[in-house]
């Protein structure tokens, strides 16, 4: 194991934040996971695009290079592909798509490993990562060996599984088997998909041509990290009870909905907080982008403790304007 010690972070976080690291090592075959020494608290790091880090931190890093991927098993309407976890999910979803097979087509272009993609069930434009993901291996630190979870025992929600919950800190995932159709089926229900494969004149459905579709959408929409620090949607969309939806409704005609069950909603965070007027919001080196009210993110220099209190402000005034309580997407370190 080559350690290294007091390391800037900043270019391994989407943010772009600058905080130092006491303890820093790469993790590049899985045999290594069980020489690593527990006397200090465990950091998990994959494409740190899913990140804010507000603190220097004080214990080891173990930044994820496991890399591969494995034909687990086929029928003839499904393949296994077991991935290694640091694997970037992109490049996945490219290889995937190369070949024909469909299930991740609607996930191109997300940021971040594979390993992290069970983690907060990664979704977008109608498909969440939970309806390929066959099974997800992992070394659990306490129980120093690894363990195999199944979909069930994933407990998936909206960005949301055991990994965030019951397992978090407790694992470290070494790899994930996705089940991917050999006849795809095709989802162009979300967004603006349809209107983007007509822009692109698309004669035949392809899961090449919904993956382009939604590079060009995705491209167009969300700031690039590259170009300006920021770790996606900061928030989770909020799911409210009907009841408090129509009390809404009443002062807010405008509200955008979408129906969780009988008796819940979900409203678009990005909507509330521009309602708030922070669209396009600066403070200092951080700001809410100017395009996509959902997104914050770090101008220049920020600091994590800046954009963590930028997002408290945004919280509050959603709080008080629709009594809706934000709950943050990003894993705070
Ligand atoms: C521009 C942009 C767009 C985005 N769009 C989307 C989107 O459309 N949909 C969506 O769902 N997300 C989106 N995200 C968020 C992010 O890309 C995903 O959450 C991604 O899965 C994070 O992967 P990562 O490897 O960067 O994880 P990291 O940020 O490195 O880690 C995230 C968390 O997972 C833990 N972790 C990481 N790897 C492991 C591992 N192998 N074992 C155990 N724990 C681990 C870390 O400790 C940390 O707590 C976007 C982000 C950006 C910057």
């Amino acid at each position: 194991m080559h350690l290294q010690h007091h390391i800037s972070l900043k270019p391994y976080n989407t943010f772009g934040i600058d905080v130092p690291a006491s303890a820093f090592t790469t993790i590049d075959n899985e045999n290594q996971l069980s020489e690593i020494p527990q006397n200090q608290k465990l950091y998990m790091l994959g494409g740190g695009s899913n990140i804010l880090l507000t603190q220097p931190i004080e214990g080891l890093v173990l930044l994820n290079r496991l890399k591969g991927i494995t034909t687990e098993k086929e029928s003839e309407d499904h393949v296994w592909l077991r991935v290694q976890s640091g694997e970037v999910w992109h490049w996945f979803v490219m290889q995937a798509i190369e070949k024909g097979y469909g299930g991740v087509e609607n996930l191109a272009l997300i940021p971040g490993t594979a390993g992290a993609s069970p983690i907060q069930n990664i979704g977008a434009y109608g498909v969440e990562a939970k309806e390929t993901i066959d099974e997800v291996t992992a070394w659990h630190w306490g129980e120093k060996k690894f363990v195999t979870y199944t979909n069930s025992d994933c407990k998936f929600g909206y960005r949301d599984s055991i990994f965030k919950n019951q397992l978090k800190d407790q694992v470290f995932i070494t790899s994930v088997t996705y089940k991917l159709n050999k006849v795809p089926k095709f989802n162009t229900s979300y967004g603006a998909i349809t209107e983007e494969l007509e822009k692109m004149h698309v004669q035949e459905l392809s899961v090449k041509a919904i993956a382009d579709a939604i590079i060009a959408i995705r491209s167009s929409k969300l700031p690039n990290p590259v170009v300006i620090g920021n770790a996606g949607s900061f928030f989770k969309n909020p799911t409210i009870t009907k009841a408090h939806y129509e009390e809404l409704l009443k002062t807010n005609s405008q509200i955008p909905s979408y129906p969780v069950n009988e008796t819940h909603i979900k409203v678009p965070a990005g909507w509330l907080i521009e309602q708030c007027g922070w669209k396009g919001y600066k403070e200092g080196h951080t700001g809410v982008h100017a395009k996509q009210a959902l997104v914050l993110v770090n101008y220049g220099n920020a600091k994590g403790s800046e954009v963590w209190q930028l997002s408290e402000k945004v919280v509050q005034s959603v709080k008080e304007r629709f009594g809706i309580e934000l709950e943050r997407e990003v894993q705070v370190w």
